[in-house]
């Protein structure tokens, strides 16, 4: 089985259906968050047109025409990613003259610009033609994590698929798969369900580190222990220089004491920390030291976003959560 038939099952199903049925469209643009599989989507449609061995619906991923898709040699599955900030006209130039080849009357091609919100409204508008004289047998497929910073003029000719975020669980597993250990797996998936992102935020040591830091704090939480207020400046501060740091120290925080709120009642939660014994310790503080705590990390979180500086922000917290 492909990849992309686990991941998005409902979408394959969808087109599977549609192309069944031979109602595929001209113009698609899926819409989502990276690493929730629109390439490898767009890839499915041209593996299922030129699959020679269908199964069931399904393209067999082993023949030669699966073959030369997989390895990106098929001329008439053409697709366009850059690594650039921008798209240029001269980028889709190649595409234009393979969409404007007249072909056999109905020849199947599919043509994928990846991040087409990177286009300039020249390359974009250079495609425009197509959008309005659809080439018979050709798809073309844009994918996007910001569909609104794409033409409307090229937004209103396409069908529109929204690529729906897969489930923590499987994200997890994924990481995992990746050869992320399971602890932080279960830690970066409570903070972004973006396969990709959450890769980079598990390699990245300074998270990590964050992470230490915020279980310390805790820890000294826990025990009522006064040096908590000096750790806010001494630990805290040189791994949160800016404010997505910040608000991910907060948000570490926050889900310290959400697990010990779950354990507390032995409800199942998002279980980033449920392992680590300061969890436990927390957990033993009871039902209204906890919802309180959190309450106030919660006001420390909107403050933050209110511009109180990071510093001030959680040393008031500190005090408040020593106080509970
Ligand atoms: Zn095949």
């Amino acid at each position: 089985m492909l990849a992309i038939e686990a991941l998005q099952p409902g979408l394959v199903k969808q087109f599977a259906a549609i192309i069944a049925a031979d109602r595929l469209g001209q113009a698609y643009v899926f819409n989502g968050l990276s690493g929730t599989g629109k390439g490898a989507l767009a890839q499915w449609i041209a593996l299922r047109l030129f699959c020679q061995n269908v199964q069931a619906g399904h393209p067999c991923g082993e023949c030669a025409e699966c073959q030369r898709i997989l390895s990106h040699n098929h001329p008439d599955v053409v697709v366009l990613a850059t690594e650039a900030r921008s798209l240029k006209v001269d980028d889709v130039r190649e595409l234009k003259a393979e969409l404007s080849k007249s072909g056999v009357e109905g020849q199947t091609r599919v043509f994928v610009i990846e991040e087409a919100e990177k286009m300039t409204p020249g390359a974009a508008n250079s495609l425009l033609k197509f959008y309005e004289e659809p080439v018979p047998g050709a798809v073309i497929i844009l994918t996007t994590a910001a569909k609104n910073q794409l033409l409307p003029t090229i937004l209103s000719r396409a069908q529109i698929i929204n690529f729906p975020t897969p489930p923590r669980v499987q994200v997890q597993a994924q990481l995992e798969a990746a050869g992320v250990s399971a602890r932080l797996a279960a830690i970066t998936v409570q903070l972004t369900a973006d396969l990709a992102a959450g890769q980079a935020l598990a390699a990245d040591e300074q998270f990590q580190e964050r992470i230490t830091r915020v279980l310390k704090l805790a820890g000294q939480l826990a025990q009522k222990d006064a040096t908590a207020f000096i750790a806010v400046q001494a630990s805290l501060m040189p791994v949160a220089k800016a404010l997505p740091e910040q608000t991910q120290v907060l948000a570490l925080l926050a889900l310290v004491y959400e697990d010990a709120l779950n354990q507390h009642f032995h409800v199942a939660g998002p279980a980033a920390f449920a392992t680590e014994p300061v969890v436990a310790q927390l957990a033993a503080s009871g039902a209204t030291a906890l919802s309180t705590s959190l309450s106030a990390i919660l006001q420390a979180q909107v403050q933050l976003r209110q511009n109180v500086t990071f510093q001030s922000d959680v040393e008031q917290l500190v005090l408040k959560l020593l106080a509970v």
